[in-house]
């Protein structure tokens, strides 16, 4: 009964949220990876943003202002990681916070010996477990580069349906626990390796700090360079390619031949 009422409940608010096809074209323009999903996952995401729009709370903190703008942008990468297994991945907490750019969240720490530390730490977001997700929101051109804070902090969320936000998520039917530790300890090891060497590297160098972190960083790659990520990590691609139910870099190679061929030019060369 509870459950019905809880659909019925969303059903109406879900009726009251309208969106103007300009409006999801302009977010989505700002969002060129949305491209690489299929015409049905498109579709499915715009339905999931709406209902996320419904059950969540957003609040802007220090005078951000919430425009729609900014909320839908935010709720359509917040749906990407779960488009294969739905919102009720999400549930159990409700609250989404703004910030307008980097902020600072008060820690306290304690040592082996029992030494309490506290400091300040300046962050980019952060997810709670049971709690509200924080993140920053940069103006366009502003934010560092290379990063994606909404993809982030709610890969950590879907991290965190199982506990710890150990790099360990609760895997789909059908997928090995033991396949998936195993590619993403050795791809870990090799990637604090490299960031110990000052090497570049494709993810963000911020995932050499924990398993967990890694696992996050190669999920705003994973959604925003599939292509490339498929070919420096083709065993972690595969492995998030089932987790989220995804073949983005299929979809990124579709996009360039439509543009080619948009264009004009050769789709490829045989044979030659
Ligand atoms: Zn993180």
């Amino acid at each position: 009964m509870l459950n019905f009422l809880r659909k019925w409940r969303k059903a109406r608010r879900l009726a009251t949220i309208r969106v103007p096809d300009a409006l999801w074209t302009g977010v989505e323009q700002k969002l060129p990876f949305l491209d690489y999903l299929e015409p049905a996952d498109r579709e499915r995401l715009r339905e999931f943003a709406r209902e996320f729009l419904v059950e969540k709370e957003f609040h802007g903190a220090h005078g951000m202002p919430l425009t729609d703008q900014v909320m839908l942008a935010i709720a359509l990468q917040a749906c990407l990681p779960i488009l294969r297994v739905g919102l009720d991945a999400y549930r159990g907490w409700v609250g989404v916070v703004v910030y307008p750019g980097d902020f600072v969240v008060p820690r306290h720490e304690t040592d082996d010996t029992g030494v309490v530390h506290e400091y300040d730490d300046e962050v980019l977001g952060e997810a709670w477990e049971g709690g509200p997700v924080l993140v920053s929101w940069h103006r366009e051109g502003e934010g560092p580069e290379g990063v994606n804070v909404v993809i982030h902090e709610f890969a950590h969320k879907l991290d965190m349906q199982n506990g710890d936000v150990d790099g360990l998520p609760l895997l789909p039917q059908g997928m090995s626990r033991a396949a998936w530790a195993k590619v993403f300890t050795d791809a870990y090891q090799r990637f604090c390796e490299q960031v110990d060497a000052g090497e570049e590297t494709l993810l963000d160098p911020y995932g050499a700090d924990s398993p967990g972190e890694f696992f996050a960083v190669a999920s705003e790659a994973f959604f925003e360079t599939p292509c490339l990520f498929e070919q420096e990590l083709p065993r972690v691609y595969e492995q998030l390619s089932r987790f989220y139910g995804l073949d983005l870099a299929a979809g990124e190679r579709r996009v360039r031949d439509k543009r080619r061929c948009h264009d004009g030019l050769p789709l490829r060369t045989f044979g030659s």
